[in-house]
């Protein structure tokens, strides 16, 4: 079987502090010669360390906030376990040299809100921040919904060039992890069509499984009027985190 080509490497050319929690990076250089078109709103796999013999590689998930045909900007949370301590990711987006490489593989598709719909209703934190700010920016300008966005400071509220019919809602949490029914009760206290709308969701894993529970359980919505996805999971790394999301998938299946 042929070996897949070694994922391209980028470098950092800048990095920019968009708002108190999130740090965006633009990586380019020759390696985009290597990159598919325009895949903003995909993911990417960010190869943090190649693993050493019966390791994996450490690889990390990243949304393409923005392409040009020279770089990618991505938006990175810059979060801290409660002794302070950082993921690889974290680390490598807040220490960085411009110049230094990272190999990027991918990318993965992007999960794009369908057009047609009468009403769109999506609830995210800050890792989903990016693919939400895509998602938004190419709906139709006559689009209508409402979006709910957790945040860890008032400050980290963006400009997002949204429908004007689209309501964005910032939910402030400042410990992420921690209110795993602060997105789903935002949703059941606002007033939205749930039989003429399309859902879109990402977040951490337990609020996840709150807004699964009510969007698909409580009012019905069924995949063809919902993504909703795990992003990452309070107290586990990624490599754990797709662990768990894996056999959450297989029981759910199975339900
Ligand atoms: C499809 C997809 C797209 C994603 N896009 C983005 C994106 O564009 N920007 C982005 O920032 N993240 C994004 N994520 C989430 C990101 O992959 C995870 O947050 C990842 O765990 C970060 O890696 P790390 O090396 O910093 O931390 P890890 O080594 O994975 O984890 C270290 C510790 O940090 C905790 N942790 C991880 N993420 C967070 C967080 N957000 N807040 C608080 N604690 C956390 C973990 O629970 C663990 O205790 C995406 C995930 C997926 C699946």
């Amino acid at each position: 079987m042929a070996s897949r080509p070694p994922p391209p490497i980028l470098q950092l050319k800048a990095r920019r502090q968009l708002s108190p929690n999130m740090l965006r990076l633009t990586l380019g250089g020759s390696g985009m010669a290597d990159f598919p078109g325009d895949q903003a709103g995909g993911y990417v796999k960010l190869r943090l360390d190649d693993g050493t013999q019966g390791h994996k590689p450490v690889l990390r998930t990243y949304t393409i906030r923005a392409q040009r045909p020279d770089a990618i900007d991505i938006d990175f949370v810059v979060h801290r376990t409660p002794t302070g301590e950082v993921g690889p990711a974290t680390e490598w987006a807040l220490g960085a040299a411009v110049g230094d490489g990272l190999p990027v593989g991918g990318p993965g598709p992007a999960k794009p809100l369908p057009p047609g719909h009468d009403f769109y209703i999506i609830a995210g934190d800050m890792t989903a921040l990016p693919a939400i700010g895509v998602n938004l920016e190419a709906l139709d300008r006559s689009a209508r919904g409402m979006a709910f966005i957790e945040i860890q400071d008032p400050a980290d509220a963006q400009e997002i060039a949204a429908p004007p019919g689209m309501d964005i809602h910032w939910l402030c949490n400042r410990s992420p992890g921690t209110q795993p029914d602060l997105l789903v009760d935002a949703l059941r206290r606002a007033d939205w069509p749930a039989d003429r709308s399309y859902g879109w969701a990402a977040c951490e894993f337990q609020s996840m499984r709150r807004l699964r529970e009510y969007l698909r359980g409580a009012l019905g919505m069924t995949s063809d009027r919902l993504y909703i996805s795990s992003y990452w999971k309070s107290g586990l790394d990624e490599e754990a985190h797709k662990q768990i999301k894996r056999e959450d998938a297989e029981h759910d299946a199975r339900v």
